[in-house]
Protein backbone atom coordinates (compact mmCIF):
# COMPACT_ATOMS: atom_id res chain seq x y z
CA UNK A 1 0.00 0.00 0.00
CA UNK A 2 1.42 3.38 -0.94
CA UNK A 3 1.77 6.38 1.47
CA UNK A 4 -1.47 8.18 -0.43
CA UNK A 5 -3.68 4.86 -0.04
CA UNK A 6 -2.49 4.68 3.82
CA UNK A 7 -3.16 7.85 4.48
CA UNK A 8 -6.42 7.93 2.97
CA UNK A 9 -7.40 4.62 4.70
CA UNK A 10 -6.22 5.94 8.62
CA UNK A 11 -8.24 9.67 7.30
CA UNK A 12 -11.26 7.85 6.00
CA UNK A 13 -11.41 5.61 9.58
CA UNK A 14 -11.15 8.03 11.92
CA UNK A 15 -14.38 9.87 10.07
CA UNK A 16 -16.24 6.31 10.60
CA UNK A 17 -14.81 6.27 14.14
CA UNK A 18 -16.21 9.91 14.80
CA UNK A 19 -19.63 9.05 13.61
CA UNK A 20 -19.64 5.59 15.08
CA UNK A 21 -19.11 7.65 19.20
CA UNK A 22 -21.76 9.77 17.69
CA UNK A 23 -24.15 7.30 17.10
CA UNK A 24 -23.03 5.81 20.79
CA UNK A 25 -24.38 9.23 22.50
CA UNK A 26 -27.35 9.22 21.00
CA UNK A 27 -28.13 5.78 22.16
CA UNK A 28 -26.69 6.80 25.35
CA UNK A 29 -28.90 9.88 25.67
CA UNK A 30 -32.40 7.91 24.48
CA UNK A 31 -31.63 4.63 27.38
CA UNK A 32 -29.91 5.45 29.81
CA UNK A 33 -28.72 9.43 30.27
CA UNK A 34 -30.53 11.20 33.00
CA UNK A 35 -32.62 13.55 32.32
CA UNK A 36 -30.49 16.72 33.53
CA UNK A 37 -27.54 15.49 31.22
CA UNK A 38 -29.48 16.83 28.41
CA UNK A 39 -27.50 20.47 28.19
CA UNK A 40 -24.00 18.91 28.56
CA UNK A 41 -24.83 16.14 26.50
CA UNK A 42 -25.93 18.42 23.62
CA UNK A 43 -22.85 20.90 24.21
CA UNK A 44 -20.78 17.32 23.72
CA UNK A 45 -22.55 16.77 20.20
CA UNK A 46 -21.80 20.30 19.28
CA UNK A 47 -18.15 19.58 19.64
CA UNK A 48 -18.22 16.75 18.00
CA UNK A 49 -19.91 17.88 14.76
CA UNK A 50 -17.27 20.26 14.99
CA UNK A 51 -14.93 17.94 15.59
CA UNK A 52 -15.90 15.84 12.63
CA UNK A 53 -16.98 18.79 10.14
CA UNK A 54 -12.94 19.89 10.57
CA UNK A 55 -11.53 16.27 9.79
CA UNK A 56 -13.96 15.97 6.74
CA UNK A 57 -12.83 18.97 5.04
CA UNK A 58 -9.03 18.62 6.34
CA UNK A 59 -7.76 20.27 3.04
CA UNK A 60 -4.12 17.94 3.22
CA UNK A 61 -6.44 15.27 3.56
CA UNK A 62 -8.61 16.64 0.23
CA UNK A 63 -5.69 16.57 -1.82
CA UNK A 64 -4.66 12.83 -0.93
CA UNK A 65 -8.25 12.02 -1.35
CA UNK A 66 -8.28 13.47 -5.17
CA UNK A 67 -4.44 11.64 -6.21
CA UNK A 68 -6.17 8.46 -4.43
CA UNK A 69 -9.31 8.93 -6.99
CA UNK A 70 -7.26 9.49 -9.86
CA UNK A 71 -5.59 5.76 -9.48
CA UNK A 72 -8.37 3.40 -8.09
CA UNK A 73 -10.35 2.25 -10.85
CA UNK A 74 -7.95 -1.11 -11.13
CA UNK A 75 -9.40 -1.33 -7.27
CA UNK A 76 -13.35 -1.58 -6.83
CA UNK A 77 -12.87 -1.36 -2.76
CA UNK A 78 -10.97 1.59 -2.48
CA UNK A 79 -12.71 3.37 -5.90
CA UNK A 80 -16.23 2.99 -3.68
CA UNK A 81 -14.65 4.31 -0.55
CA UNK A 82 -12.99 7.41 -2.60
CA UNK A 83 -16.61 7.51 -4.01
CA UNK A 84 -18.22 7.65 -0.08
CA UNK A 85 -15.76 9.73 1.01
CA UNK A 86 -15.72 12.48 -1.52
CA UNK A 87 -19.52 12.80 -1.26
CA UNK A 88 -19.43 13.28 2.78
CA UNK A 89 -16.68 15.98 1.85
CA UNK A 90 -18.06 17.94 -0.86
CA UNK A 91 -21.23 18.00 1.29
CA UNK A 92 -19.34 19.14 3.85
CA UNK A 93 -17.46 21.87 2.36
CA UNK A 94 -20.64 23.27 1.35
CA UNK A 95 -22.77 23.44 5.14
CA UNK A 96 -20.55 26.11 7.49
CA UNK A 97 -19.04 24.21 9.98
CA UNK A 98 -21.07 26.58 12.89
CA UNK A 99 -24.10 25.71 11.83
CA UNK A 100 -23.41 21.92 11.65
CA UNK A 101 -22.34 21.87 15.18
CA UNK A 102 -25.37 24.62 15.99
CA UNK A 103 -27.56 21.91 14.51
CA UNK A 104 -26.14 18.95 16.10
CA UNK A 105 -26.40 21.34 19.81
CA UNK A 106 -30.34 21.89 19.08
CA UNK A 107 -31.31 18.48 17.98
CA UNK A 108 -29.48 17.10 21.31
CA UNK A 109 -32.17 19.57 23.25
CA UNK A 110 -34.92 19.04 20.96
CA UNK A 111 -35.21 15.32 21.75
CA UNK A 112 -35.41 15.62 25.18
CA UNK A 113 -38.47 18.13 24.67
CA UNK A 114 -40.04 16.17 22.36
CA UNK A 115 -39.50 13.13 24.73
CA UNK A 116 -41.33 15.17 27.39
CA UNK A 117 -43.62 16.81 25.29
CA UNK A 118 -45.21 13.58 23.90
CA UNK A 119 -45.70 12.54 27.61
CA UNK A 120 -47.80 15.90 28.13
CA UNK A 121 -49.23 15.23 24.83
CA UNK A 122 -48.16 19.36 24.75
CA UNK A 123 -47.31 20.40 21.42
CA UNK A 124 -46.99 23.98 22.42
CA UNK A 125 -44.25 23.30 24.63
CA UNK A 126 -42.46 21.43 22.13
CA UNK A 127 -43.11 23.85 19.30
CA UNK A 128 -40.26 26.53 19.96
CA UNK A 129 -37.72 23.76 19.88
CA UNK A 130 -39.30 22.23 16.66
CA UNK A 131 -39.13 25.86 15.16
CA UNK A 132 -35.37 25.58 15.70
CA UNK A 133 -35.20 22.39 14.13
CA UNK A 134 -36.49 23.23 11.29
CA UNK A 135 -34.66 26.42 10.50
CA UNK A 136 -31.62 25.20 11.25
CA UNK A 137 -31.91 22.17 8.85
CA UNK A 138 -33.62 24.01 6.21
CA UNK A 139 -30.19 26.32 6.40
CA UNK A 140 -28.39 23.09 5.69
CA UNK A 141 -30.58 21.87 3.17
CA UNK A 142 -30.33 25.62 1.30
CA UNK A 143 -26.89 25.41 2.05
CA UNK A 144 -26.41 21.71 0.01
CA UNK A 145 -28.84 23.13 -2.75
CA UNK A 146 -30.50 25.89 -2.87
CA UNK A 147 -32.79 24.90 -5.72
CA UNK A 148 -33.93 21.58 -3.83
CA UNK A 149 -33.15 21.55 -0.26
CA UNK A 150 -35.56 18.50 0.45
CA UNK A 151 -33.48 16.70 -2.51
CA UNK A 152 -30.08 17.72 -0.69
CA UNK A 153 -31.70 16.32 2.70
CA UNK A 154 -33.15 13.01 1.48
CA UNK A 155 -29.88 12.01 0.03
CA UNK A 156 -28.02 12.04 2.87
CA UNK A 157 -30.33 9.06 3.87
CA UNK A 158 -31.07 7.36 0.48
CA UNK A 159 -28.49 8.20 -1.55
CA UNK A 160 -29.57 9.75 -5.32
CA UNK A 161 -32.95 9.90 -4.60
CA UNK A 162 -34.97 12.77 -5.21
CA UNK A 163 -38.90 14.21 -4.57
CA UNK A 164 -39.40 13.94 -8.25
CA UNK A 165 -38.57 10.66 -8.32
CA UNK A 166 -40.74 9.62 -5.11
CA UNK A 167 -43.93 11.27 -6.36
CA UNK A 168 -45.11 9.11 -9.03
CA UNK A 169 -43.95 5.61 -7.01
CA UNK A 170 -45.85 6.78 -4.07
CA UNK A 171 -48.77 8.03 -5.91
CA UNK A 172 -48.62 4.75 -7.34
CA UNK A 173 -48.22 3.35 -3.71
CA UNK A 174 -51.34 5.40 -2.25
CA UNK A 175 -53.66 4.32 -5.24
CA UNK A 176 -53.24 0.33 -5.00
CA UNK A 177 -53.23 1.01 -1.24
CA UNK A 178 -56.83 2.24 -1.05
CA UNK A 179 -57.76 -0.37 -4.00
CA UNK A 180 -56.77 -3.12 -1.68
CA UNK A 181 -58.15 -1.43 1.47
CA UNK A 182 -61.44 -1.05 0.08
CA UNK A 183 -61.54 -4.90 -1.03
CA UNK A 184 -60.65 -5.75 2.53
CA UNK A 185 -63.41 -3.40 4.15
CA UNK A 186 -65.47 -4.84 1.75
CA UNK A 187 -65.14 -8.29 2.51
CA UNK A 188 -67.36 -8.34 5.22
CA UNK A 189 -64.38 -10.90 7.06
CA UNK A 190 -64.47 -10.45 10.85
CA UNK A 191 -60.89 -10.60 11.83
CA UNK A 192 -59.35 -9.18 14.93
CA UNK A 193 -56.16 -8.68 17.23
CA UNK A 194 -57.67 -9.99 20.66
CA UNK A 195 -55.26 -12.68 21.22
CA UNK A 196 -52.68 -10.24 21.41
CA UNK A 197 -54.24 -7.70 23.55
CA UNK A 198 -54.73 -10.11 26.60
CA UNK A 199 -52.77 -10.05 30.22
CA UNK A 200 -48.88 -10.15 28.96
CA UNK A 201 -46.40 -9.19 31.78
CA UNK A 202 -43.69 -6.93 30.37
CA UNK A 203 -41.07 -9.14 31.91
CA UNK A 204 -41.81 -12.03 30.47
CA UNK A 205 -42.44 -10.22 26.99
CA UNK A 206 -38.89 -9.04 27.67
CA UNK A 207 -37.62 -12.48 28.29
CA UNK A 208 -39.36 -13.59 24.99
CA UNK A 209 -38.14 -10.84 22.97
CA UNK A 210 -34.48 -11.70 23.59
CA UNK A 211 -35.10 -15.48 22.93
CA UNK A 212 -37.15 -14.44 19.60
CA UNK A 213 -34.10 -11.99 18.61
CA UNK A 214 -31.34 -14.79 19.46
CA UNK A 215 -33.62 -16.86 17.27
CA UNK A 216 -33.48 -14.87 14.25
CA UNK A 217 -29.37 -14.94 14.38
CA UNK A 218 -28.99 -11.97 16.52
CA UNK A 219 -25.53 -12.42 18.65
CA UNK A 220 -26.29 -11.44 21.85
CA UNK A 221 -22.24 -11.28 22.64
CA UNK A 222 -22.30 -8.21 19.87
CA UNK A 223 -25.37 -7.07 20.74
CA UNK A 224 -27.60 -5.28 23.41
CA UNK A 225 -32.04 -5.27 23.59
CA UNK A 226 -32.82 -2.22 25.64
CA UNK A 227 -35.74 -0.01 26.20
CA UNK A 228 -36.02 3.28 25.04
CA UNK A 229 -39.34 5.87 24.52
CA UNK A 230 -39.22 5.12 20.75
CA UNK A 231 -37.37 1.86 19.33
CA UNK A 232 -34.26 1.91 17.15
CA UNK A 233 -31.23 -0.12 16.48
CA UNK A 234 -27.50 1.88 16.27
CA UNK A 235 -24.22 0.75 16.30
CA UNK A 236 -22.58 -1.67 13.74
CA UNK A 237 -20.45 -4.92 13.68
CA UNK A 238 -19.29 -5.97 17.47
CA UNK A 239 -21.28 -3.59 18.69
CA UNK A 240 -24.85 -3.11 17.83
CA UNK A 241 -27.68 -2.13 20.19
CA UNK A 242 -31.55 -2.41 19.97
CA UNK A 243 -34.12 -0.97 21.24
CA UNK A 244 -37.86 -2.00 22.18
CA UNK A 245 -41.02 -1.16 24.32
CA UNK A 246 -43.48 -2.91 25.74
CA UNK A 247 -47.55 -2.82 26.20
CA UNK A 248 -48.47 -5.21 28.90
CA UNK A 249 -52.04 -5.35 27.12
CA UNK A 250 -50.59 -5.55 23.85
CA UNK A 251 -47.65 -8.52 23.11
CA UNK A 252 -47.70 -7.23 19.58
CA UNK A 253 -46.18 -3.96 20.01
CA UNK A 254 -42.60 -5.96 21.73
CA UNK A 255 -43.52 -8.50 19.33
CA UNK A 256 -43.15 -6.84 15.97
CA UNK A 257 -40.49 -4.00 17.38
CA UNK A 258 -38.25 -7.01 17.94
CA UNK A 259 -38.76 -8.50 14.49
CA UNK A 260 -38.30 -4.84 13.03
CA UNK A 261 -34.92 -4.13 15.23
CA UNK A 262 -33.23 -7.23 14.68
CA UNK A 263 -33.76 -7.06 11.04
CA UNK A 264 -31.79 -3.64 11.41
CA UNK A 265 -29.16 -5.31 13.87
CA UNK A 266 -28.50 -8.58 11.50
CA UNK A 267 -27.74 -6.06 8.55
CA UNK A 268 -25.24 -4.20 10.98
CA UNK A 269 -23.85 -7.53 12.79
CA UNK A 270 -23.87 -8.90 9.21
CA UNK A 271 -21.07 -6.17 7.17
CA UNK A 272 -17.81 -7.52 5.81
CA UNK A 273 -15.52 -7.83 8.93
CA UNK A 274 -13.04 -7.13 6.78
CA UNK A 275 -14.27 -3.58 6.05
CA UNK A 276 -15.94 -2.64 8.92
CA UNK A 277 -14.21 0.53 9.29
CA UNK A 278 -14.28 1.40 5.79
CA UNK A 279 -16.83 3.86 4.20
CA UNK A 280 -18.14 1.45 1.88
CA UNK A 281 -18.52 -1.23 4.11
CA UNK A 282 -21.31 0.45 6.20
CA UNK A 283 -24.58 0.09 4.94
CA UNK A 284 -25.99 1.19 1.64
CA UNK A 285 -28.91 3.31 2.54
CA UNK A 286 -31.82 3.85 5.16
CA UNK A 287 -34.25 2.85 2.58
CA UNK A 288 -31.79 -0.61 2.28
CA UNK A 289 -31.89 -0.73 5.66
CA UNK A 290 -35.37 -0.39 6.50
CA UNK A 291 -35.89 -2.99 3.88
CA UNK A 292 -34.04 -5.70 6.29
CA UNK A 293 -36.34 -4.63 9.09
CA UNK A 294 -39.67 -4.62 7.37
CA UNK A 295 -38.40 -8.31 5.59
CA UNK A 296 -38.59 -9.73 9.04
CA UNK A 297 -40.95 -7.75 10.74
CA UNK A 298 -43.53 -8.30 7.62
CA UNK A 299 -42.37 -10.72 4.80
CA UNK A 300 -41.24 -13.28 7.40
CA UNK A 301 -42.93 -12.68 10.82
CA UNK A 302 -46.41 -12.01 9.35
CA UNK A 303 -46.49 -15.52 7.45
CA UNK A 304 -48.44 -18.07 8.54
CA UNK A 305 -45.30 -20.63 8.75
CA UNK A 306 -43.69 -17.63 10.85
CA UNK A 307 -46.66 -18.35 13.87
CA UNK A 308 -46.41 -22.34 12.76
CA UNK A 309 -42.84 -21.76 14.25
CA UNK A 310 -43.70 -18.78 17.37
CA UNK A 311 -47.51 -20.15 18.34
CA UNK A 312 -45.61 -23.39 20.54
CA UNK A 313 -43.08 -20.90 21.81
CA UNK A 314 -45.36 -18.03 22.79
CA UNK A 315 -47.59 -20.41 24.44
CA UNK A 316 -44.75 -21.87 26.35
CA UNK A 317 -43.45 -18.19 27.30
CA UNK A 318 -46.78 -17.25 28.39
CA UNK A 319 -48.28 -20.51 30.32
CA UNK A 320 -52.38 -20.69 30.20
CA UNK A 321 -53.07 -17.52 28.02
CA UNK A 322 -52.95 -18.72 24.21
CA UNK A 323 -54.50 -22.40 24.90
CA UNK A 324 -57.36 -21.78 22.80
CA UNK A 325 -55.30 -20.46 19.59
CA UNK A 326 -54.19 -22.07 16.75
CA UNK A 327 -51.83 -21.30 14.38
CA UNK A 328 -54.27 -19.96 11.59
CA UNK A 329 -56.16 -18.04 14.00
CA UNK A 330 -52.97 -15.96 15.60
CA UNK A 331 -51.26 -15.83 11.89
CA UNK A 332 -54.68 -14.15 10.72
CA UNK A 333 -54.56 -11.55 14.04
CA UNK A 334 -51.16 -10.96 12.50
CA UNK A 335 -52.43 -9.27 9.76
CA UNK A 336 -55.57 -7.60 10.45
CA UNK A 337 -56.28 -4.36 8.08
CA UNK A 338 -57.65 -1.32 9.92
CA UNK A 339 -56.65 2.36 9.95
CA UNK A 340 -55.27 3.21 13.02
CA UNK A 341 -53.37 6.25 14.34
CA UNK A 342 -49.78 5.43 15.52
CA UNK A 343 -47.31 4.36 12.38
CA UNK A 344 -45.19 2.08 14.56
CA UNK A 345 -48.11 -0.07 14.93
CA UNK A 346 -50.06 -0.10 11.83
CA UNK A 347 -50.77 -2.89 10.02
CA UNK A 348 -48.65 -3.86 7.04
CA UNK A 349 -51.12 -1.95 4.31
CA UNK A 350 -52.02 1.42 5.87
CA UNK A 351 -48.60 1.71 6.98
CA UNK A 352 -47.60 3.57 3.89
CA UNK A 353 -50.19 5.91 3.97
CA UNK A 354 -48.57 6.97 7.45
CA UNK A 355 -45.20 7.51 5.54
CA UNK A 356 -47.10 9.79 2.64
CA UNK A 357 -48.63 11.79 5.12
CA UNK A 358 -44.99 12.44 6.71
CA UNK A 359 -43.58 13.53 3.55
CA UNK A 360 -46.02 15.36 1.86
CA UNK A 361 -45.89 17.69 5.47
CA UNK A 362 -41.73 17.46 6.05
CA UNK A 363 -41.69 18.68 2.37
CA UNK A 364 -43.97 21.42 2.95
CA UNK A 365 -41.79 22.69 5.93
CA UNK A 366 -38.23 22.25 4.42
CA UNK A 367 -39.93 23.99 1.33
CA UNK A 368 -41.18 26.75 3.58
CA UNK A 369 -44.76 26.56 2.84
CA UNK A 370 -45.47 25.14 6.05
CA UNK A 371 -45.15 27.12 9.18
CA UNK A 372 -44.56 24.65 12.82
CA UNK A 373 -47.56 26.30 14.25
CA UNK A 374 -49.74 24.91 11.72
CA UNK A 375 -48.05 21.30 12.25
CA UNK A 376 -50.88 19.97 14.62
CA UNK A 377 -53.90 21.12 11.94
CA UNK A 378 -52.06 20.07 9.09
CA UNK A 379 -51.56 16.52 10.94
CA UNK A 380 -55.03 15.96 11.96
CA UNK A 381 -56.42 16.81 8.57
CA UNK A 382 -54.09 14.62 6.96
CA UNK A 383 -55.05 11.63 9.08
CA UNK A 384 -58.48 12.11 8.36
CA UNK A 385 -57.67 12.34 4.17
CA UNK A 386 -55.22 9.60 4.26
CA UNK A 387 -57.11 7.18 6.61
CA UNK A 388 -60.37 8.55 7.40
CA UNK A 389 -59.39 9.24 11.18
CA UNK A 390 -59.70 12.15 13.68
CA UNK A 391 -57.25 12.54 16.29
CA UNK A 392 -57.78 13.08 19.68
CA UNK A 393 -54.69 14.66 20.81
CA UNK A 394 -51.18 15.36 19.77
CA UNK A 395 -49.89 12.54 21.51
CA UNK A 396 -51.72 10.59 19.33
CA UNK A 397 -50.56 12.78 16.52
CA UNK A 398 -47.95 14.93 15.53
CA UNK A 399 -45.74 14.46 18.77
CA UNK A 400 -45.40 10.66 17.69
CA UNK A 401 -42.14 10.38 15.88
CA UNK A 402 -39.11 10.89 17.31
CA UNK A 403 -37.54 11.99 13.81
CA UNK A 404 -38.34 15.51 13.17
CA UNK A 405 -36.85 16.57 17.05
CA UNK A 406 -33.76 14.73 16.01
CA UNK A 407 -33.25 16.84 12.53
CA UNK A 408 -34.02 13.91 10.59
CA UNK A 409 -35.88 14.99 7.69
CA UNK A 410 -35.84 12.83 4.73
CA UNK A 411 -36.04 9.90 6.27
CA UNK A 412 -39.68 8.83 6.13
CA UNK A 413 -39.53 7.70 3.07
CA UNK A 414 -37.24 5.13 4.15
CA UNK A 415 -39.87 3.12 5.35
CA UNK A 416 -41.70 3.09 2.26
CA UNK A 417 -38.70 2.75 0.01
CA UNK A 418 -38.02 -0.29 2.39
CA UNK A 419 -41.21 -2.04 2.04
CA UNK A 420 -41.22 -2.01 -1.73
CA UNK A 421 -37.24 -3.14 -1.22
CA UNK A 422 -38.06 -5.73 1.01
CA UNK A 423 -41.35 -7.56 -1.07
CA UNK A 424 -38.66 -7.11 -4.23
CA UNK A 425 -35.99 -8.93 -2.37
CA UNK A 426 -37.75 -11.41 -0.58
CA UNK A 427 -40.03 -12.31 -3.52
CA UNK A 428 -36.49 -13.02 -5.34
CA UNK A 429 -35.43 -14.92 -2.32
CA UNK A 430 -38.32 -17.40 -2.57
CA UNK A 431 -37.69 -18.04 -6.12
CA UNK A 432 -34.07 -19.02 -5.14
CA UNK A 433 -35.06 -20.57 -1.89
CA UNK A 434 -38.58 -22.64 -3.03
CA UNK A 435 -38.64 -23.63 0.41
CA UNK A 436 -38.18 -20.70 2.74
CA UNK A 437 -42.44 -21.78 4.16
CA UNK A 438 -41.23 -24.87 5.64
CA UNK A 439 -37.52 -23.73 7.10
CA UNK A 440 -39.13 -20.54 8.58
CA UNK A 441 -42.00 -22.88 9.88
CA UNK A 442 -39.09 -25.44 11.64
CA UNK A 443 -36.77 -21.98 12.59
CA UNK A 444 -34.32 -21.99 10.29
CA UNK A 445 -34.02 -18.72 9.56
CA UNK A 446 -30.27 -19.00 8.65
CA UNK A 447 -31.23 -19.46 5.16
CA UNK A 448 -32.67 -16.25 5.05
CA UNK A 449 -29.82 -14.91 6.58
CA UNK A 450 -26.95 -16.26 4.03
CA UNK A 451 -28.86 -14.95 1.32
CA UNK A 452 -29.09 -11.56 2.52
CA UNK A 453 -25.42 -11.57 3.32
CA UNK A 454 -24.26 -12.38 0.59
CA UNK A 455 -25.98 -10.14 -1.13
CA UNK A 456 -27.00 -7.19 0.44
CA UNK A 457 -24.73 -7.26 4.01
CA UNK A 458 -21.92 -7.74 2.69
CA UNK A 459 -22.27 -5.54 -0.52
CA UNK A 460 -21.92 -2.96 1.97
CA UNK A 461 -22.53 0.43 0.26
CA UNK A 462 -20.20 -0.66 -2.92
CA UNK A 463 -23.66 0.60 -4.95
CA UNK A 464 -26.11 2.93 -4.96
CA UNK A 465 -29.46 1.56 -3.63
CA UNK A 466 -31.33 1.73 -6.95
CA UNK A 467 -28.72 -0.43 -8.45
CA UNK A 468 -28.36 -2.42 -5.45
CA UNK A 469 -32.08 -3.29 -5.94
CA UNK A 470 -31.20 -4.24 -9.87
CA UNK A 471 -28.33 -6.52 -8.76
CA UNK A 472 -30.02 -8.28 -6.27
CA UNK A 473 -33.79 -8.74 -7.99
CA UNK A 474 -32.36 -8.36 -12.13
CA UNK A 475 -34.50 -5.24 -12.23
CA UNK A 476 -35.66 -1.92 -11.19
CA UNK A 477 -37.42 -1.02 -7.78
CA UNK A 478 -41.27 -1.42 -8.28
CA UNK A 479 -44.29 -1.46 -6.89
CA UNK A 480 -46.21 -4.37 -8.09
CA UNK A 481 -44.03 -7.22 -5.57
CA UNK A 482 -45.16 -5.13 -2.93
CA UNK A 483 -48.92 -5.36 -3.57
CA UNK A 484 -48.74 -8.83 -5.45
CA UNK A 485 -47.58 -9.77 -1.88
CA UNK A 486 -50.10 -8.31 -0.35
CA UNK A 487 -52.92 -8.72 -2.07
CA UNK A 488 -51.82 -12.45 -1.92
CA UNK A 489 -51.93 -12.27 1.46
CA UNK A 490 -54.90 -10.40 2.22
CA UNK A 491 -56.87 -12.51 0.25
CA UNK A 492 -55.95 -15.34 2.28
CA UNK A 493 -56.59 -13.69 5.56
CA UNK A 494 -59.97 -11.59 4.40
CA UNK A 495 -61.08 -14.53 1.87
CA UNK A 496 -61.89 -12.35 -1.27
ZN1 LIG B 1 -36.61 0.78 11.24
Amino acid sequence: MDDDTRRFRQWSREVQDLIRVVWLLDWDQAVLMPPAGVRQRSEQLKTLAGVLHRRITDPGDGEVLERVAARADGDPDLAADVRVMRHRRDRALKVPADLEAERARVCGLAQREWERAREAGDFEAFRPYLEDVVRLVREVGLALDPEHPYDALLDDHEPGMTEAALRPLFSEVEDRTRGLLARVQGSGAVVNRAVFERDYPVADQEAFARRLAADLGFDFEAGRLDRSAHPFTAGSFRDVRMTIRHDPGNLATALFATLHETGHALYEQGIDPDRERDPSGQSCSMGIHESQSRLWENLVGRSRAFWAFCLPRLKEAFPGRLDDVDTDAIARAANVVRPSLIRVEADELTYNLHILLRFDLEVALIGGRLAVADLPDAWNEGMRRMLGLDVPDDRMGVLQDVHWSAGMFGYFPSYTLGNLYAAQFFGRLREEVPDVDARIARGEFGCIREWLSVRIYREGRRHLPAELCERVTGRPLSVDPLFDHLERRLSEVYRF
